[in-house]
């Protein structure tokens, strides 16, 4: 094969070649692949001419070759332009330079078209090689002037380069200066071949593969300089201490918190291991990937290591060595603990908050589950009344000895804290609880800070845990429940949860949702009880309420009255009592307008309303006169508040009400508050006196009463008259009405009005 052959077959394969790497890069999703696939593809015309020139003998083929190779140049260097900028990250914004060598490069190839008339660029002639005629290329003026174009463009493009790769980061110009290397190659290989006028141009084989070394170094070169710079920068300035170890696991490298953390020299990282053993253990390197902590020191000088294992493998999966971390997270470790803490602990008391407690408790009667458990719940009675009267400061120092008495010396089985302000929970295992001694401690819990000293009163409420899949806050409310059962709140401090305290919980529920439909459709209703004078005759009577409930049945006061005192809704059952006690009253103004009926009135009506306005609007508007609806107070409404109280009794007296003060005697200061009280009946409770009638201690106190209220200009009123030797006995002490069984139980309106009305 001729010269010219072989240089035909291989110009054919570099043809080809660039076609294909042409698709590559235009399908590549790089962003430099379409410039660089334009550069790629323009390469091609000049190859082609190439061909033509090297493998034609005719001196048309070879002219069309040349034309080929000349305006395709053109291309070449502007797509060349082109790319340099993008791949320098140049952005040209000067639109009229750009324009401007473009129209150098279009007049250029405009040249060539006027060439075959004027032959102003080039001719061709024919010199002899391996016995067949060549084309030789002769120029002319535009030839020098395309070339000098040519030249002075690929200048620009070598000056970018030369630029772009002194003036980047050493590990970045590695991408600039291998091609900036190819580029310079091919233009001294093409201009040597340009310049020797040697048969055979091969000059355009040097761009070729320039081209060819471009496409592989802007799409798949990897600048593994770079990379290994940079992971070697992110190891070093890691702030974790790091140590690199080859196959036979010998220490190779360790940055500078590893240097610090061994304490090893630095000049030579042979130690690191043995340091490494010594301060956490043999076990610190494995043959496997692995992590784990490491708590070194004691107390305060604790710290916390997380230890990371990494192992390093060539392409084949053969070891080529490992890494270790250790990293330093003992700052993080403790605020985390400060804050777990903070989050589970009372600030004030230290104990456990709610939310912990329910937590630590669910788990503990779940591990421990053969261990029997009481949910405590502890009340500190009226600790409102600790911080008025003494200050906030004396009730927080109360609640840390609450707190401190609570987390006495306790097995480790019992747990305690904080359920809200003024009342702490606590689990104790039933064998622990010593139910005297507790009563015996409560009696006498006193707080004393020096000057003040004060008996603090608290109740504990205990829930046997028989079922363990209840929630602890259900379990703390039925513990909560059990000090409803507490009579006398100063001597008995405990109380236990039983099956009863839950069904009452219920049936309070029950009646207390039906109120207000059981008082629009008087369900509840008053009976009445008729007073009666010593003559016998019938004077008035007492509005008593009475249920009677649809499922239920007759339901005496005794069942919801004191439910509703609790709650709040007597205020509505005790209005109801007072609108029907008036439409009564009423109703008897023609035929017994002198008749009178009492009503009761519920401490807690105080709180909720102007019983005074309340009632006189009611006589108001039913048009009966105030001194025939009477009002029953307790003691109890005398004993909180009196001053006002005092003032309220005084306007209902003033609105020509009579009052009456119920149940005297079963208080504890009764004849005190007597002179002060501005009542003008005593109602006497039989009951208070016991069932002794013939008793002359009860008879003595009675006849005291009676007397003392005659003195005091007091009427009085014995309820509870069950037998007419009672009767006889009050009469004969100078008692003016009476109310009780022996004449009446409280029966139905209609009943009464039957009897009484005729
Ligand atoms: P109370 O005001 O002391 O009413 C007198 C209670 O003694 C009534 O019980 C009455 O039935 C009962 N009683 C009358 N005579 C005798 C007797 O000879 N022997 C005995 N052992 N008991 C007698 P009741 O009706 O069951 O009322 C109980 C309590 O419920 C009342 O005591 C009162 O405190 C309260 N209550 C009843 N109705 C109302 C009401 O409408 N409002 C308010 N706030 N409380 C009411
Ligand atoms: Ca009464
Ligand atoms: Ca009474």
């Amino acid at each position: 094969m001729s010269i010219r052959d072989r240089f035909t077959v291989l110009y054919i394969v570099v043809f080809l070649a660039l076609g294909v790497c042409a698709v590559i890069a235009a399908r590549s999703r790089k962003p430099i692949g379409k410039s660089l696939a334009l550069f790629l593809s323009a390469l091609m015309p000049p190859l082609f001419g190439h061909i033509l020139i090297i493998g034609s003998y005719t001196p048309t083929v070879a002219k069309v070759g040349y034309y080929f190779y000349f305006i395709g140049m053109d291309l070449v260097i502007l797509s060349l332009l082109r790319f340099t900028l993008e791949y320098c990250s140049i952005v040209w914004t000067d639109r009229r330079g750009r324009n401007a060598v473009n129209a150098v490069f279009v007049l250029d190839i405009l040249q060539y078209a006027f060439n075959p008339f004027f032959s102003q660029a080039f001719d061709i002639e024919p010199i002899f090689v391996e016995g067949h005629p060549y084309y030789r290329l002769v120029p002319f003026f535009g030839q020098t002037m395309h070339r000098l174009l040519d030249y002075v463009c690929l200048a620009a493009v070598i000056i970018i380069f030369i630029f772009r790769s002194l003036r980047t980061t050493r590990v970045y110009s590695e991408k600039y200066w291998v091609i900036l290397a190819s580029l310079l190659v091919s233009t001294v290989w093409q201009t040597s071949y340009i310049f020797s006028r040697m048969p055979v141009d091969r000059s355009m084989l040097a761009m070729a593969l320039t081209g060819l070394l471009i496409f592989y170094f802007s799409l798949y070169y990897r600048p593994m300089k770079l990379l290994d710079r940079l992971l070697a920068n992110i190891a070093s300035e890691m702030p974790d201490a790091m140590f690199f170890f080859d196959v036979n696991d010998k220490c190779i490298w360790a940055n500078a918190p590893g240097i610090e953390l061994t304490g090893i020299d630095g000049t030579s990282f042979d130690d690191a291991p043995v340091k490494l053993a010594e301060m956490f253990g043999s076990s610190y390197r494995r043959t496997d990937a692995w992590n784990s902590r490491r708590i070194l020191g004691e107390n305060d000088e604790r710290k916390y290591y997380i230890l990371d294992n990494h192992f390093v493998t060539d392409d084949c999966n053969r070891p080529a060595g490992s890494f270790l971390s250790v990293r330093d997270v003992t700052d993080e470790q403790l605020s985390l603990q400060r804050e777990i803490y903070s989050a589970t602990h009372d600030k004030l008391t230290g104990l456990y908050t709610r939310e912990y407690l329910y937590k630590r408790i669910a788990e503990a009667i779940h591990t421990n589950a053969d261990t029997e458990y009481n949910v405590i719940f502890v009340d500190v009675k009226n600790f409102k009344i600790v911080n008025d009267i003494f200050s906030s400061k004396f009730g927080d120092y109360a609640l840390q000895c609450i707190a401190e008495w609570i987390s006495r010396d306790l097995s480790k089985k019992c747990m305690y804290g904080r359920l809200a302000g003024d009342t702490f929970g606590m689990l104790v295992p039933v064998e622990e609880f010593d139910h005297e001694q507790i009563e015996e401690d409560l009696t006498k819990f006193v707080v004393s800070d020096g000057s003040v000293e004060y008996h603090i009163l608290i109740h504990l409420g205990v829930y046997r845990i028989p079922d363990r899949d209840l929630e602890v806050s259900v379990m703390f409310d039925r513990a909560h429940l059990a000090l409803s059962t507490i009579k006398d709140e100063y001597k008995t401090h405990i109380a236990y949860y039983d099956d009863k305290i839950r069904d009452k919980v219920l049936w309070d529920q029950h009646i207390t949702s039906q109120l207000s439909e059981a008082i629009s459709t008087m369900q509840l209703r008053p009976y009445l009880q008729p007073i009666v004078d010593s003559g016998g005759g019938i004077v008035g009577a007492e509005a008593l309420a009475r249920w009677v409930h649809p499922t239920d049945g007759f339901l005496s006061p005794g069942l919801f009255i004191p439910v509703f005192e609790k709650n709040g809704m007597i205020v509505e059952v005790d209005k109801h009592m007072w609108r029907c006690s008036c439409e009564i009253l009423s109703r008897w103004e023609k035929t017994r307008p002198e008749l009178f009926i009492s009503v009761n009135i519920s401490p807690k009506d105080f709180y909720f309303m102007d019983v005074v306005e309340e009632i006189s609007s009611l006589t108001t508007q039913y048009g009966v006169a105030p001194s025939r609806l009477r009002i029953e107070i307790t003691e109890t409404v005398m004993m909180n508040d009196s001053d006002d109280r005092v003032e309220i009794l005084n306007r209902f007296r003033e609105r020509g009400f009579i009052v009456e003060m119920d149940d005297f005697g079963s208080g504890y200061s009764s004849l005190n508050l007597l002179k002060d009280m501005p009542v003008d009946v005593l109602k006497i409770d039989m009951k208070f006196l016991g069932r002794s009638e013939n008793g002359t201690k009860a008879q003595t106190i009675l006849r005291n009463i009676l007397n003392l209220s005659s003195d005091l200009g007091i009427a009085s009123l014995t309820e509870g008259v069950e037998t007419p030797e009672q009767y006889k006995m009050l009469a004969e002490m100078h008692c003016k009405l009476f109310q009780g069984y022996y004449f009446s139980k409280p029966v139905p309106v209609e009943d009464f009005e039957k009897i009484y009305l005729k």
